[in-house]
């Protein structure tokens, strides 16, 4: 899984004396490999410390029906998640387990691009694990919206096929 990570971290100052001489002893993946656990040692005072930073992953951009591309939102995933959970016995750490759950799953189809529906079908499958109210509230939301989309597309095929009279 390294070779995923930009391997440039930002510049880290020591908390024990501010310079921003750090060197990296060690570092790993922790949290299913979305942050990296990184030891430092500072080069002027020669203090270590633990650092945790979020890995910078490469997520694929998302490919709509339209064929325009987009990239990949979280805000906009948890604010769909959160909506299909609304009122439901499920907890925060819960949806965020799930979240990391696609992102890891997404990055691991270690495509560049996939198809949206790819990401639509990884939601559903984690609401199901979640709750069945709130998988069937996003299925049939997003059914709905795939069927009107491939709708709007036979639409425009048809109205871009030369006319045979
Ligand atoms: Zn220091």
């Amino acid at each position: 899984m390294g070779h995923l990570f930009m391997d440039c971290p930002p510049a880290m100052h020591c908390p024990f004396c501010s310079a921003n001489d750090t060197k990296v002893i060690d570092s790993r993946l922790v949290a299913e490999g979305d942050q990296v656990r990184r030891r430092r040692e500072c080069v002027a005072c020669g203090e270590r410390f633990t650092t945790f930073e979020t890995a910078e992953l490469v997520m694929p951009r998302l490919i709509k029906s339209d064929g325009s591309r987009q990239p990949f939102d979280e805000d906009k995933l948890r604010a769909g998640m959160q909506r299909a959970l609304e009122k439901r016995p499920v907890s925060i750490e819960r949806l965020e387990e799930a979240i990391a759950h696609i992102k890891h799953r997404l990055r691991a189809t270690g495509e560049r691009e996939i198809k949206s529906r790819v990401l639509g079908e990884l939601v559903m499958t984690e609401l199901q694990k979640l709750d069945e109210v709130a998988y069937i509230r996003f299925a049939s939301v997003y059914r709905r919206f795939q069927d009107l989309n491939e709708f709007r597309e036979e639409i425009e095929r048809l109205a871009r096929e030369p006319s045979k009279e």
